[in-house]
């Protein structure tokens, strides 16, 4: 692999979650429900460079089209600012895009994400919470910024910036800085030295609680899910009160779901009448070489199922 590669893939390593690496191909089209591969060409998590991953909307929607998938919903982290682009390629191309949204999240003191489907792009609430987002995850840079600058690490706002090419500059970015300036040879260093939790560089994010986010996500007319719950360390009582607070669906298969968390996930859905969903999370090849689009694909009909859960449609 090359160097930039390796570096890339080490930059999208959620912080503080281990995220246990599938081998490439293994569990490949392993579905939710459904027969066969046809039937489960829809991938509801995906991320494109207005987040963090490498290709832009309308790149990841011709992939999706040209790969046979027959839906595909854009969840870029905290931000609906690609959706546009995405729906305006699927319309030319008579695909199937879903518009949707990945939310970092708090229930109690665990960091969820959770994913929106179906939510209009044009909400105002919701739009006004994503610039909200934005700036404050700005602010949070600066001023992590300053006390590394203030702990004699020379380090400039712009060249943090000019690694984050969408809306969503964080911790990644400033490592990827950190790296760049020879201050650091890994992105685990950057964490263990400077920008991890107790490290001198490091400043708290603004926490958005779980009922702000479901509210917000429903308020738009979306349907919200549980990404990747059990990578995260959910557990069976912080589900129930996401369940409580209006969750509609839970994914279940996802690349850092194994065999045996996919099971009592599936478990978890049935008792909280949750729909299951799938998800690739696919960033692009150079940002996590493993993983492919609609590597967890699910059947339309659990995707007809979330659909029913909208807001509207309660
Ligand atoms: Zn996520
Ligand atoms: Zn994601």
């Amino acid at each position: 692999m090359r160097e930039g590669a390796r570096l890339a893939q080490c930059f999208l390593e959620p912080v503080g979650v281990f995220l246990r690496r599938r081998s490439a191909g293994a569990g490949r089209f392993l579905a939710v429900g459904g027969r066969g591969k046809a039937a489960r060409m829809i991938d509801l998590h995906t991320h494109s460079k207005v987040s963090d991953g490498q290709y832009s909307p309308a790149e990841l929607v011709q992939m999706a089209k040209a790969q046979g998938l027959t839906a595909m919903a854009l969840t870029d982290h905290d931000t609906t600012g690609g959706l546009a682009e995405a729906m305006e390629a699927a319309r030319a191309l008579d695909f199937e895009l879903v518009t949707g949204v990945e939310m970092s999240a708090f229930v109690g003191e665990r960091e969820i994400h959770l994913l929106g489907h179906f939510i209009d792009p044009g909400d105002t609430a919701l739009l006004g919470f994503v610039r909200t987002l934005r700036e404050r995850r700005i602010e949070r840079v600066r001023r992590m910024i300053e006390r590394l600058n203030a702990a004699g690490v020379a380090l400039t706002f712009e060249e943090v910036a000019g690694f984050c090419e969408g809306d969503s500059i964080g911790r990644t970015h400033l490592a990827q800085a950190l790296w760049k300036r020879g201050h650091i040879q890994n992105f685990k260093e950057a964490f263990s030295r400077f920008i991890g939790k107790g490290r001198p560089g490091f400043v708290e994010r603004t926490r958005v609680s779980s009922e702000e986010a479901i509210a917000l996500i429903h308020g738009a007319g979306g349907t919200v899910t549980l990404a990747h719950g059990l990578a995260y360390g959910v557990t069976h009582e912080e589900l129930a009160q996401l369940a409580a607070q209006g969750l509609d669906g839970l994914e279940v298969a996802h690349p850092d779901h194994d065999a045996d968390m996919r099971r009592t996930i599936a478990r978890w859905a049935e008792e909280f009448d949750l729909v299951p969903t799938a998800g690739s999370d696919f960033h692009g090849e150079r940002v996590i070489p493993e993983r492919r689009l609609c590597e967890c694909g699910m059947a339309r009909a659990e995707l007809e199922a979330l659909r029913r859960r909208r807001s509207g449609a309660r």
